[in-house]
């Protein structure tokens, strides 16, 4: 609870890089909202290495508005990072990430709020009405949807929708590498949190452009395959790999059967296709190169938490005490 108000404090957080058109726009939309609902409240800007006005922007406007903070990377490190740092500094109980470019609308904060004090601890935005290039951006996130909704076992139809609502208690132990932030909230359920959704306003892109394509549906799906496994190696690594090579040695024991009885029934030895040979190479080489990866995923972990290392490195801050 805030100390003036006995409110609820809410961080809202916004990961920006070179949206230094938007900016004036969205902080005001902000600044509205939170006033007229009288939430006491900071607004956290991360400035993800911008290389617009927006360091200009974001300094003048900290020193006119004291509950604008302001964190300024070094450098380019992502909006999964810049949304991390957000919240590693920030003091709300309730927080709220959102996009820099107007495209979420700060109008459905209260609603999300709202639904947190309803007793869920995750409330996330669903963008029913997507306003960005199907192609490239509503179909692919659909499919990525509905496969992180199968793996995952958390129903929700938009995990890519920035504008969400987390209780601070679930963000604890939580850390974000990646395209990651997405899966909040599914962390967070499988840590046993109330998770809901709402359906939220989206709205086409005025300024600047988008910093992604399709190459990021692909990081998606691959960092689910990393929290997946992550889930599930933690508990017991054994049976991860364990259960793989059983699976692995059972699979070979039929190809001996096979093989043995192409030779001694069939007729037909392996040798005269090469076809199976090929298969088994790149199912070796597949099975490789994912394990491969998600080991170096666990010591890139290790390295980064052992160290107590961050995913990102600030350059300096405003109106953090
Ligand atoms: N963003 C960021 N760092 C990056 C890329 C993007 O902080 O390296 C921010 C960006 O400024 C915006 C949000 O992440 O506030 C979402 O990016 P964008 O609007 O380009 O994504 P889209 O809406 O097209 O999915
Ligand atoms: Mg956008």
């Amino acid at each position: 609870m805030s100390e003036q108000t006995g409110q609820v404090y809410i961080s809202v957080i916004i990961p920006s890089f070179n949206e230094a058109d938007s900016l004036p726009h969205l902080v005001k939309e902000i600044t509205d909202v939170m006033t007229e609902k009288k939430y006491s409240y900071e607004i956290i800007i991360v400035n993800d290495g911008s290389t617009d006005n927006s360091r200009k922007f974001l300094d003048n406007l900290s020193a006119s508005d004291k509950k604008c903070k302001v964190l300024h990377f070094r450098r380019n490190s992502g909006q999964t990072a810049a949304m991390m740092a957000g919240i590693d500094y920030s003091k709300g109980e309730i927080i709220i990430p959102i996009d820099a470019d107007l495209q979420n609308d700060p109008a459905d904060i209260p609603v999300l709020i709202d639904k947190l004090n309803e007793g869920y601890d995750v409330c996330s935005g669903w963008r029913k009405n997507r306003k960005d290039n199907p192609l490239i951006r509503t179909l692919p996130s659909k499919i990525a949807n509905y496969i992180i909704q199968l793996i995952s076992g958390v129903k929700l139809n938009d995990y890519g929708c920035t504008l969400k609502a987390y209780r601070r208690e679930i963000m604890q132990d939580i850390r974000l590498y990646g395209e990651m932030h997405r899966f909040i909230p599914i962390y967070a359920s499988w840590n046993g949190a109330k998770v809901t959704q709402v359906q939220v306003n989206h709205r086409p892109r005025q300024y600047g452009k988008s910093k992604y394509g399709l190459k990021r549906t692909v990081k998606v799906i691959l960092d689910l395959v990393v929290v997946k496994f992550i889930q599930a190696y933690f508990q017991r690594p054994i049976y991860v790999f364990g259960g793989f090579g059983l699976l692995s040695f059972g699979l070979s024991f039929l190809t001996f059967i096979g093989m043995l009885y192409f030779k001694y029934f069939g007729g037909k030895s392996f040798i005269q296709t090469p076809l199976p040979l090929v298969t088994i190479l790149f199912l070796l080489i597949g099975i490789i190169s994912v394990f491969m990866g998600l080991l170096a995923q666990i010591n890139m972990m290790t390295y980064y938490e052992s160290q107590d290392r961050k995913s990102y490195q600030i350059a300096y801050t405003r109106n953090m005490e």
